[in-house]
């Protein structure tokens, strides 16, 4: 086994496809304290700088006094407390829905909520980009599978025209993960009633950064809860803690409550957490400079490396991907940042299709025109 294990790890080495985890000292800020010395950071899903609020780091000593530490059990056995309670109610309200139920992880919500909804004599049409988590949940469901190329309507509607699948459900992410770029909504929503399909959107990326409140991609196409019938939000991103949830129908959220074994058969996020997230939705709709802001660095970014003839993808969120091709060369060019001050992840297969590895840049609204200037001129010495 050993010489296996040794093996495999050399393949992932020699394909520039090893992952390191760096290790940072105290908390999660675009500025970061490594081995005594000062980075500044441009990769985490913070967008909105909440993970070191004041009020939230606050709320979290006194939560903890009142709930203690650990939830003790799963949601149905006893780990349901008033503060869980209360977020998923707000957070039906925030989302415009009946109900949300809260999962432990991102991950863990779209495995239960797919799982829960289809099953072998369905289909699944997903977006080739879809994250790593939807992939997931459409496999363990056992039913067909259907992927389109990213984007693409008419492969879409050619998908569904051609399946007799009993139920057929859509998946998308909103924003997707490693390109920054959205999900072509309204079409979806069009195809989707004219194949009575089902649509399920994961706004991880979104929610809180899009749309004039925050509510996300369905805010930032004007479109309402009947279109999206399930909506899955992360609440480690923009909402700066973690958890994930699944709003929709009452009728939705009591089949995930009976059915979605990832939220049954595991231990409920601590109270504690839940108590901190509320006052993290609360900071979300009433710190609109956040938003603003973010959009301040993006465009400034944009601009500064288009200007730079940097090969940029396409994207108008927090998420902006440099396009570099080869996994050799954006693990470089992530060491070359590193050495001079600078942490920027390289995104390479499988996260991302082969030959498009990447360097992912992420904004957050602690991060100052400074920074996104002084990330301009390290990327100005290589020629990409
Ligand atoms: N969906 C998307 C689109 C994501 O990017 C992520 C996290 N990277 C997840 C789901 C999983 O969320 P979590 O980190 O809360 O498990």
């Amino acid at each position: 086994m050993q010489n296996f294990l040794k093996q495999r790890l050399e393949q992932r080495q020699q394909a520039h496809l090893y992952r390191q985890r760096l290790i940072h000292e105290g908390a999660q800020t675009p500025v970061l304290q490594m081995a005594g010395r000062t980075y500044l950071a441009f990769c985490s899903n913070d967008y909105l700088g909440l993970a070191s609020h004041p009020i939230l780091i606050n709320t979290l000593q006194h939560a903890a006094t009142t709930y203690a530490v650990g939830a003790g059990a799963s949601h149905l056995v006893n780990g349901h407390a008033r503060a869980h309670h209360a977020l998923e109610e707000e957070l039906a309200s925030f989302t415009g829905r009946e109900r949300a139920l809260l999962f432990s992880t991102g991950y863990m919500a779209n495995i239960g909520a797919v799982t829960a909804l289809v099953e072998r004599q369905d289909a699944v049409f997903s977006d080739k980009l879809n994250h790593a988590s939807l992939v997931d949940a459409v496999q363990l469901s056992r039913a067909h599978s259907h992927r389109y190329t990213h984007n693409d309507m008419e492969m879409l509607a050619r998908l569904l025209t051609q399946s007799t699948a009993n139920h057929k459900l859509i998946v998308t992410d909103g924003v997707f993960s490693m390109d920054g770029d959205i999900a072509n909504l309204p079409d979806i929503v069009t195809l989707a009633k004219q194949q009575q399909a089902w649509v399920m959107v994961d706004d991880a990326h979104g929610l809180g950064v899009l749309g004039a409140t925050g509510r996300g991609i369905i805010e930032h196409y004007h479109l309402s809860a009947t279109d999206v019938p399930i909506l899955m939000g992360t609440l480690g991103k923009a909402f700066g803690v973690t958890g994930a949830f699944v709003a929709g129908s009452t009728l939705l959220i009591e089949n995930l409550i009976q059915y979605a074994r990832s939220y049954i058969y595991t231990t409920a996020l601590p109270a504690a957490i839940a108590e901190t997230l509320r006052a993290s939705l609360r900071l979300v709709q009433t710190e609109t400079w956040r938003r603003e802001k973010l959009q301040i660095l993006i465009k400034h970014f944009r601009q500064g490396a288009t200007q730079l003839a940097l090969p940029l993808l396409v994207s108008d969120t927090p998420i902006q991907g440099i396009l570099l091709g080869s996994a050799e060369k954006a693990l470089m060019l992530s060491q070359a940042l590193l050495q001079q001050g600078i942490i920027v992840t390289a995104i390479r297969p499988p996260t991302v299709p082969q030959n498009t590895a990447r360097l992912r840049i992420t904004f957050s609204a602690l991060h100052e025109i400074e920074h996104v200037d002084r990330l301009l001129g390290a990327l100005e010495h290589y020629s990409l």
